[in-house]
Formats: C-alpha cells, sequence, structure tokens
C-alpha cells in the first residue's frame, strides 16, 4: 500500500496527509477548493517546523515528504490507482454519500475506502458502495501529527482483512487503533460531545461564563483544554453535527444540540477556522468571545 488519496483539506485531511507523507507514502490531496488547497500545504510546512523545532523530524524528513504530497480539485484525477483513500471532507451525509458512490467507480477494485466522519454510520456509507467489505471508519483525533488515536469502526458488513490492514496501517503511522463497533457517536464522541454540549448549556443557562467553565474543568478535573475551548478547536459547526447525528441515531433528546450552539453556527461562527467561536482568535489575545445577548 503506498497511493493514498485524501478527500478534504481541512483541519482534519491536511493533518492525515502530514501523517501519511511522513511516512513515506504518496499522498494526494483532493479538495473542491482551490484555496483550501494552497492554506493546508502551508498549514502542513508550519506544523511540520514545529516538528523540527521539537527535534522530531529533520528539515530533510520535511523536504521529502512535502515533496510527496500533491493536490488535485477533481476527484477522479486525485483517486486514480489510489490503494487506499481516506475521506475526510465536510461532516454532511448527503456529501459523504456522494462522494463514496464516486469512489466506487473511480477507484479500482482493490482499493479500501476509510472514512474520517466523527459520528455518520459506516454501514450507511458503505451501502452507497457495491464493496462494504472494504469500507472502514479510520477516525483520527485532532491535531493529527500530535494526537495517539485512531478509532478504527467496522461497518456491519467490513471485513476481517480489512479491519486488520486498517490496525495494522495505524501502527505503522505511530498511531494507537482501537477496533470499535458501528454506533452513532462510536466511543470518543458518543462520550465526548454530551460533555461539551453540557458545558454549552451551563454558559446559556447563565452558570458560569466562558473562561470560567473552562477553568473548572482544566484545574478540577484535569483536562488539558477545557470544553468551551476544545469545542472551538473541533469546530462548532462539526460538534453540533456530531450531536445531530446522535440524536437522531438514538432518538434520545438529551443529545439535541444546545440552542446557543445552534445559534452559533447559524451566525458563522465556528471556533478557530473561522476565528471565533466561544473566544476570538482574531486578536491573538484569545478572549471570550460570545456576546452576553447570545445567552439566555
Ligand atoms: P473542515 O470543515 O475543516 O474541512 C472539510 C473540507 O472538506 C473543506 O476543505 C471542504 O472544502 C472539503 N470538501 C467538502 N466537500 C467536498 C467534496 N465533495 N470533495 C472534496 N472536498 C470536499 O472539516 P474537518 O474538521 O477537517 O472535518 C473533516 C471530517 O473529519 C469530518 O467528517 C469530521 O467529522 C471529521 N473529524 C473532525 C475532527 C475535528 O476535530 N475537526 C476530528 C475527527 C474527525
Amino acid at each position: 500500500m503506498r497511493k493514498v488519496a485524501v478527500i478534504g483539506a481541512g483541519t482534519m485531511g491536511n493533518g492525515i496527509a502530514h501523517v501519511f507523507a511522513l511516512k513515506g507514502y504518496e499522498v494526494r490531496l483532493v479538495d473542491i477548493s482551490t484555496d483550501q488547497l494552497q492554506r493546508a500545504m502551508k498549514t502542513i510546512a508550519q506544523n511540520m517546523d514545529r516538528q523540527i523545532n521539537k527535534q522530531i523530524i529533520t528539515e530533510k524528513d520535511k523536504e521529502s515528504a512535502l515533496a510527496r504530497i500533491r493536490t488535485f480539485n477533481v476527484l477522479s484525477e486525485g483517486v486514480a490507482n489510489a490503494d487506499l483513500v481516506v475521506e475526510a471532507a465536510t461532516e454532511h451525509l448527503e456529501t459523504k454519500l456522494k462522494i463514496f458512490a464516486e469512489l466506487d467507480r473511480l477507484t479500482p477494485p482493490s482499493c479500501l475506502l476509510a472514512t474520517n466522519t466523527s459520528s455518520i454510520s459506516i454501514t450507511r456509507i458503505a451501502a452507497a458502495t457495491g464493496r462494504a467489505d472494504r469500507v472502514i471508519g479510520m477516525h483520527f483525533m485532532n491535531p493529527v501529527p500530535v494526537m495517539k488515536l485512531v478509532e478504527v469502526i467496522r461497518g456491519y458488513a467490513t471485513s476481517d482483512s480489512t479491519t486488520q490492514t486498517v490496525m495494522e496501517l495505524a501502527r505503522q503511522l505511530d498511531k494507537v487503533p482501537v477496533e470499535v463497533n458501528d454506533y452513532p457517536g462510536f466511543v470518543a464522541n458518543r462520550i465526548l460531545m454530551p460533555m461539551i454540549n453540557e458545558a454549552i448549556y451551563a454558559l446559556y443557562e447563565g452558570v458560569a461564563g466562558v473562561k470560567e467553565i473552562d477553568t473548572v474543568m482544566k484545574l478540577g478535573t484535569a483536562h488539558p483544554m477545557g470544553p468551551l475551548e476544545l469545542a472551538d478547536f473541533i469546530g462548532l459547526d462539526v460538534c453540533m453535527a456530531i450531536l445531530q447525528v446522535m440524536y437522531e441515531g438514538f432518538g434520545n433528546p438529551k443529545y439535541a444540540p444546545c440552542p446557543l450552539l445552534v445559534n452559533m453556527v447559524t451566525a458563522g461562527h465556528l471556533g478557530r477556522k473561522s476565528g471565533s467561536g466561544f473566544y476570538d482568535y482574531r486578536t491573538g489575545a484569545k478572549e471570550p468571545f460570545v456576546a452576553e445577548r447570545f445567552r439566555k
């Protein structure tokens, strides 16, 4: 397995391209947005510089890894002859179903199709293809070059051989794979997102302010980041999409996204990637941003 196509060059796609390229894979990074592809290459170079400063990689590793990444904004060109595709496009069911139907048509039959979805059913995505045995969840964590875990999610029809190959592949990337079954939110987000949603409810109901909630969780429960800071880091649109999938998947109102989260996403305050969310990142000072009037 040498040729890996990564679909989507956003927060996760650039990190996934980064780790595969450093391990010697030929990477084709595909996005519908040329701007996003350019931004991704810049981010990858900057993140590799960080690794050089920490003496994790050398300047030469960076140069050869960057030379192994090619960018495409036409799917058919990016995935031709791929051995593996890792899809990391927007967390939106119809988008993913469309991409997988096209991947089934455009890639060699032996090609494994993985999705980095945070919550959408692998079984459902696999059903958009004629090779459900070779479709699997490969859920990297953010930031991909730093975080060790890969949740490997078996769809209903994913074969043993596909699962073993992907578990081994994750180990080759110096990650720790954990095999889980295909239920809404899998394990990481099933547990994380209700906590983030509850933190947003605490803010919405005026229990405490942004910094106060994050400080309580950091100093009181030993979380490296507060839940609101983490939500900004993940992307508020991604958090809302995951909660909606769990809400619909379990039919349980406890997963319904807090109205404040819905308002912030609707207003385009998506966290770090848009410049503001619970905090304001535009000045570099990282001050709480949520306007008082957004609260209940
Ligand atoms: P993002 O919004 O940063 O990036 C998504 C990218 O997909 C954008 O660049 C967009 O242009 C591109 N895209 C949309 N439709 C496309 C298409 N048809 N073909 C090619 N590219 C397309 O999102 P993200 O945070 O990187 O999330 C990507 C996936 O990873 C989602 O499924 C998300 O649930 C999952 N994920 C996110 C995180 C996180 O912390 N952000 C963590 C784990 C998994």
